[in-house]
């Protein structure tokens, strides 16, 4: 059964932690608890030289002596690292009826709580956990965290502390409150405190307090490009401003992975389109947008891709500049990128193509379709967004502008989501795409001699899962 965990962190003001064990497994775990602060009883016939120098200086209680029930009974928690079955499996068990939380070290079978890797900037304590999984991973991602928290990140914990009062007192709206704290850790007297100068800080930090509590929350849009599906193609910029969100405004583009990564309490506003709803006008976007950032609200306007790529993200924009109100935009890796980079596909190559150009198969009503006189350049890449209802007419516009028909083709559906899908053809096998099972995700067309750079072996694998796609099929 596979185990799950749900973090917890135990204060250690709260009872007596009782390591049993005397060796250096036992020493280490002594140590992680003696730099939380805690309180240590050390249980064992023989204690190493590094424990009895703790005991030495009184820093933990020593009993040379085989563990009992009562040392279990008396505990608050217990880790036993004995390195003996036995004495493990009974250490367990008294834990179990006496209801005191144990750790058996390397036996999560007989254990009820583990010990995380930790990343200590205390106040400030970061724990990871790979539920036993991949230790290494977990060591890894630790490594990470430590190189990203500057050392100093304790201090401006604390100096956020010292604050509180004087913020509570000056700013009486919670929500405004949050607001001056998201602005705080990216001010200058954050820059201060991380740099331990703490007078300084203090200075700064009084001025920004003083303008929270008289001036009024100001509302803003942030337009973020989500990326092509995979969460981790979000940029740092998006993820920040994500977690900064009050109300997020998204369509059916943006997966739950990249909104799970977004503030928990944040309102969530789906526009796209609903089985059988009217998807919202632009005007009604455009209105949501307007309104929820007049109330003060940060807002994040969520979109696939890049929000300038067939976004729209130009409309929204205008609407809220005629409004007044406030946009900043957040690049995102677009559709074309990301199904590139996921296919190793270049959409620049010297042997193939210097131009490459993005165009949508749906120009809005009214206007005309694509220049496929400009798309037909057999040294440019073409990629078609919104292309897959019309891949017949696309076909027969370039072959008719002189595009080979042999020239490669792909369809990526779903690109770098788990469920992408990839067919190869040419021009000429481009209209059966209607006939392809289940095509019914995003998915673009890229057009060019590129694609016969496609990895060969894919390739094959592709071949197989296109089917019923007709690869050798002659026009
Ligand atoms: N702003 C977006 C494009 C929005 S238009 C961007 O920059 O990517 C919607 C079209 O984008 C879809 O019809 C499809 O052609 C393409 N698209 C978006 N995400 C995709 C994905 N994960 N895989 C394939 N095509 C995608």
């Amino acid at each position: 059964m596979t185990r799950r965990y749900f973090p917890i962190f135990w204060d250690t003001n709260s009872g007596t932690a009782l390591v049993v064990g005397g060796q250096e497994d036992a020493a280490r775990k002594v140590r992680l608890l003696l730099g939380a602060g805690a309180r240590v009883k050390v249980v064992a016939p023989d204690t190493n030289t590094e424990l009895d120098a703790l005991a030495a200086e009184d820093r933990i209680d020593i009993a040379r002596r085989a563990v009992t029930e009562q040392d279990i009974a008396g505990a608050a928690l217990v880790i036993s690292a004995t390195a003996n079955d036995t004495v493990d499996e009974f250490v367990s068990t008294a834990a179990q009826v006496h209801g005191v939380k144990v750790n058996v070290v390397d036996r999560p079978g007989l254990s009820d709580f583990t010990v995380p890797s930790i990343v200590d900037r205390s106040p400030v304590l970061v724990a990871i956990s790979t539920a036993g999984a991949a230790p290494v991973l977990g060591r890894k991602i630790r490594a990470q965290i430590e190189a990203v928290l500057s050392p100093n990140l304790g201090k401006l914990a604390q100096f956020a502390q010292s604050l509180r009062r004087e913020v509570k007192n000056k700013i009486a709206d919670a929500a405004k409150r949050r607001s001056f704290w998201e602005g705080f850790f990216e001010s200058s007297a954050a820059e201060q405190a991380l740099s331990s100068d703490l007078e300084s800080a203090s200075r700064s930090a009084t001025v920004l307090i003083d303008k929270a509590a008289a001036g009024k929350r100001e509302g803003r849009v942030v337009m973020v490009g989500a990326g092509p599906g995979a969460a981790d193609l979000l940029t740092l910029r998006a993820l920040r401003a994500l977690q900064q969100a009050d109300v997020i405004v998204y369509d059916a583009l943006v997966g739950p992975e990249v909104l799970d990564l977004a503030r928990r309490d944040a309102l969530r506003l789906y526009v796209g389109k609903q089985k059988g709803r009217h998807s919202y006008s632009q005007e009604r976007i455009n209105g949501i947008l307007v309104d929820e950032a007049r109330r003060g609200s940060t807002v994040v306007r969520l979109k696939g891709g890049d929000p300038f790529v067939f976004g729209r993200g130009g409309e929204e924009i205008r609407a809220l500049k005629e409004a007044g109100i406030p946009v900043d935009v957040v690049p995102g890796i677009t559709a074309a990128t990301g199904a590139a980079a996921a296919l190793g596909l270049p959409l620049t190559h010297r042997d193939h193509a210097n131009v490459v150009s993005f165009a949508t198969g749906h120009p809005a009503t009214g206007k005309s379709d694509p220049d496929f006189a400009a798309l037909s350049d057999p040294n440019q890449t073409a990629v078609i967004y919104m292309g897959k209802s019309k891949a017949a007419e696309i076909a027969g516009s370039l072959i008719a502008q002189g595009r080979r028909p042999e020239t490669p083709v792909a369809v990526i559906e779903n690109a770098t989501l788990e469920t992408q899908r990839t067919l190869l053809g040419t021009l000429s096998t481009l209209p059966l795409l209607s006939r392809v099972d289940g095509l019914s995700g995003p998915a673009l067309i890229v057009v060019g001699d590129v694609v016969s750079e496609v990895n060969a072996e894919p390739l094959e694998q592709i071949e197989e899962a296109a089917t019923p796609w007709p690869l050798q099929t002659v026009a």
